[in-house]
């Protein structure tokens, strides 16, 4: 045991004097006595402990609670779970201990933190299980991640004094978890450190390299910055404008990690100018007004680039950012970027959630962080969603940048960059996105795989009959669109599975015959499926009527289903021998009849073993060639008169394999139509509706084009195959006006 030295003492008492007289919020003296009897509490149970480097254990809350209380911002409150987050979970003290001396909340944050604790102790569990762990605190009190912050901070900045194994295992926590999250906190000023922490652990030698050149090319930067910046503050001083001005100093780790995704040396990331200018405001003139102002002065000496102009102060970021983003020529001919923002825009974009507490009367738009958090809620109440899936995208959607769109009533919503318009549908609800067939995007008709821009106004138009298609999936990128697709795409195979099952063992019992082995080992080659799910599956679907059942359980089976993985066998074994015994077998296999490979459709597969060839895109129906890839042994399948595989054919005869297809009815292929008519109002929406609402086929792209009243319209959609297409095709034509419809054969993109 070891006792404190009187210097130590003396040394705690000046911490939490330096505590109590930085703490903004901490006014009330009934406050400040809560505080003193945390710290006592705190001192009292962690007495006998010391942390890994010497010193007490009690600098290290402490050190958090001046965390919490500066670097954030936060009151009373959280200084005083800061002071005991570590007291339940190391020592005796227990949570009714606290919730009798400090209330019910307290209690409640200082039992977040514990868990969250336990998380990470659980060798069992995996970071993503963590990290969602660490999620569903949010949904009790986001204070607990504040304060998690703060403790994780300073475990950071004092993590020289821990075995190298831990240091490398904290520090990938840090970057995995940690840092995004204070990046969508809006703390930016927490999210650098830790970013820079981290990179300090993870890769000691590159932190290092590039910390000695940023400080090598300090002076010099520091030079044009000012000689950018000289015009520009004396613009401002004549117009009696109060402000800062600064290059905005890049972090160690953000030039790393642009070096690392643009594959470019350091020189290059680090010339980029930037700067920064911090304004007090104004009475009598909006922050808006004077940021726009102040971008006025600084274009009538530099010229602006247009389109990099970020407007963040009339609509901010979802976790609370405002500034106004301009990039101007500066005078050595580089592109300079300025950022303008007030005093308290800035405190924001630094210390994020917690500021605007102090602003909340000025501006409240406390709200997007509120708005932010029930969106993980909801996506965390499905318990059955794989977490590593989750955490791959949910990690995506935390650093990617957003866009902003309106719906028909002018309401905001943000989305991640890249969405479409079924993205939106899922945002508004998750049964309008289930039923989505379209959408009018400023008021023109699109398809649901329509990137969104910032600034569109998106309506919706669903339909009854409309569920969720597997091709979904390729152009949808928020967690939330893609979590309701799956999960209705898997209710869907079971359904199926179980009516077929259901299906053919009634068939049996009709016949009399048992479910056995041998059964399914009839079945499955004679209606050409390659397992008894599949079996089931289009069963399910009517692709397979039985009653031809009794005929084929009654044959001799015969096997005349060559499956992918025979065909490489067959190929292999061929190639091998050919090696061996020279052109005399070759010539012998030339003569030998092909097998035909059946290109069946499993309809629960991901992955096909046949590749579509881009060309000229066959579907289902058509007549077809296959021709082995010799790169990647993929069969790529060409319509038979595609004059690519035409031209394969003289070349590589060796490689054209003879393919056909079963009937398909579950997975759709793109393909292309023109349609040519009168032009007249109304119709695209005629079109559209026949596509979508009648025949339920799901529209990529959409291209219209009118000269002299002649409408020209080209249709990228997915159908199950050529029946499909062909009944769509004879509906499209019945519309009004409409003259021609056609196929495309060939569609180059
Ligand atoms: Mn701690």
């Amino acid at each position: 045991m070891t006792v404190l030295t009187s210097k130590e003492k003396e040394e705690i008492q000046h911490q939490f004097t330096l505590l109590l007289e930085k703490s903004p919020r901490l006014k009330k003296k009934t406050d400040r006595e809560l505080v003193e009897k945390a710290l006592s509490l705190a001192n009292e149970a962690h007495k006998n402990m010391r942390r890994r480097s010497g010193e007490p254990y009690i600098f290290h809350p402490l050190s958090v609670a001046r965390i919490v209380s500066e670097e954030i911002g936060l009151g009373s409150l959280s200084i005083i779970c800061a002071l005991l987050h570590d007291v339940v979970e190391d020592t005796d003290y227990t949570l009714e201990d606290i919730e009798y001396q400090f209330g019910e909340k307290a209690a409640t944050i200082i039992d977040g933190l514990t868990k969250i604790s336990g998380a990470f102790d659980n060798q069992t569990s995996t970071q993503a299980e963590n990290f969602r762990k660490i999620l569903l605190t949010l949904s009790d009190d986001v204070r607990v991640i504040l304060i998690k912050l703060a403790d994780r901070l300073h475990n950071m900045r004092t993590l020289h004094a821990m075995p190298a194994e831990k240091q490398l295992k904290i520090a990938s926590e840090t970057i995995f978890i940690y840092a995004p999250l204070a990046h969508r906190l809006g703390l930016h000023a927490i999210k650098t450190e830790l970013e820079d922490l981290s990179l300090k652990y993870r890769h000691p030698q590159v932190y290092d390299e590039i910390a000695h050149k940023i400080r090598e090319k300090e002076k010099s930067r520091i030079a044009e910055i000012n000689r950018f910046s000289l015009p520009i503050i004396e613009a401002l001083e004549k117009n009696h404008i109060q402000f800062d001005i600064n290059g905005r100093p890049k972090s160690i780790y953000s030039v790393w990690k642009k070096m690392q995704t643009k594959n470019i040396p350091f020189e290059e990331v680090y010339d980029l100018l930037a700067i920064r200018i911090i304004f007090e405001p104004k009475p009598r003139i909006s922050e808006k007004a004077l940021c726009w102002n102040i971008y006025s002065l600084i274009t009538d000496i530099y010229i602006p680039k247009p389109d990099r102009l970020r407007d963040w102060i009339s609509k901010p970021k979802a976790n609370g950012y405002e500034a106004l983003h301009a990039t101007v020529m500066g005078p050595s001919g580089k592109w300079v970027e300025v950022q303008i923002r007030s005093r308290r825009m800035d405190e924001i974009a630094e210390r994020g959630y917690a500021a605007h507490w102090k602003y909340k009367g000025i501006n409240a738009q406390v709200n997007e962080l509120d708005v932010w958090l029930r969106k993980i809620r909801e996506l965390l109440e499905d318990p059955n969603e794989n977490a590593l899936e989750f955490l791959d995208e949910f990690k995506l959607n935390l650093y990617s940048s957003e866009i902003l769109v309106f719906t028909p009533k002018g309401h905001i919503k943000s989305l991640p960059k890249n969405a479409s318009t079924l993205d939106f549908a899922y945002e508004i609800h998750s049964e309008i996105g289930n039923h989505a067939i379209g959408a009018k995007v400023n008021h023109r008709l699109v398809p649901l795989s329509y990137k969104l821009s910032s600034g569109d106004q998106v309506e919706i138009l669903t339909s009854d009959k409309q569920k969720p298609q597997r091709e979904w999936l390729d152009y949808v990128n928020t967690v939330k669109a893609k979590v309701n697709i799956k999960k209705s795409l898997k209710t869907d195979t079971r359904s199926r599975i179980q009516t077929g099952k259901l299906k053919l063992e009634s068939k049996l019992k009709e016949l009399d015959i048992p479910l056995s082995a041998r059964v399914f080992r009839k079945l499955l080659p004679a209606y050409e499926v390659l397992s008894k799910d599949e079996l089931y599956s289009k069963i399910g679907l009517d692709l397979i009527d039985l009653s031809d059942i009794k005929k084929i359980l009654k044959q001799k089976s015969k096997n005349k289903l060559v499956k992918y993985w025979e065909l490489q066998f067959l190929r292999s074994k061929n190639t091998k021998e050919a090696e061996d015994n020279g052109e005399a077998l070759q010539e012998k296999q030339k003569n030998q009849e092909k097998k035909t490979l059946v290109l069946h459709e499993d309809p629960d597969a991901t992955e096909s073993f046949y590749k579509i060839a881009p060309c000229c895109k066959p579907i289902p129906g058509d007549q077809v060639t296959g021709y082995q890839d010799p790169d990647t042994d993929q069969v790529i399948i060409h319509k038979s008169n595609c004059p690519v595989i035409v031209k394969l054919a003289s070349e590589h005869g060796e490689r054209i394999i003879p393919v056909r297809w079963t009937a398909h009815k579950v997975l759709s292929f793109l393909t292309r139509i023109k349609i040519v008519g009168i032009d007249r109002i109304g119709i695209l929406n005629d079109i559209t509706s026949v596509v979508s609402k009648v025949l339920n086929v799901n529209i990529r792209a959409l291209n219209v084009d009118v000269d002299d009243g002649i409408f020209n319209a080209t249709l990228d959609i997915y159908v199950h195959s050529t029946v499909h297409l062909n009944n769509l095709v004879y509906e499209l034509a019945k519309i009004k006006s409409v003259e021609k419809v056609n196929r495309e054969e060939t569609i180059v993109e």
